[in-house]
């Protein structure tokens, strides 16, 4: 019994050192959340800059693989985790068709990103209830640029 729990303390201690260890390193890999890249979209204006740009944002571990070249932001909201991953934001992407920089609410995803006007140029190739989405975003980005 006495044996065992000593085993038990000597993880809890060898685990702290794995722990302060963990800290150097993200001390070092600290520049991967600067800010570098700069997020504007072409339809609506929305400026940003967030830490990304592409399909692998190194912030983001293994949990998905991204289908398009996105820009990323590390959600600022909460915690950064170096050891879990840390949550982000998709700001937007790139317009598959006509190659603008959109944001998330001026395009939509299916299969590859469409910005609001391709999307709508183009309503007819998508299925039913993808239509019923672009009409949504189409009316939505109208009133935005109403206002
Ligand atoms: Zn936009
Ligand atoms: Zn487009």
């Amino acid at each position: 019994m006495d044996d065992q729990r000593l085993d038990v303390l000597r993880g809890v201690i060898k685990e702290t050192k794995v722990d302060s260890k963990d800290d150097d390193k993200d001390e070092k890999k600290e520049d991967i959340f600067e800010k570098k890249v700069q997020f504007q979209c072409e339809l609506c204006g929305l400026c940003e800059m967030c830490q990304y740009k592409g399909k692998d944002p190194p912030f983001v571990k293994n949990l998905l693989q991204f289908s398009e070249s996105c820009y990323v932001m590390v959600d600022p909201f909460t915690p950064r985790q170096a050891k879990f991953g840390n949550n982000f934001l998709v700001l937007g992407g790139e317009c598959d068709a006509c190659h603008v920089t959109v944001c998330v609410d001026c395009s939509l995803y299916f299969t590859k990103r469409f910005c609001v006007k391709c999307a709508q140029f183009n309503i007819n190739e998508f299925p039913k209830d993808v239509q019923s989405r672009i009409v949504k975003l189409a009316d939505s980005y109208a009133k935005q640029k109403s206002r």
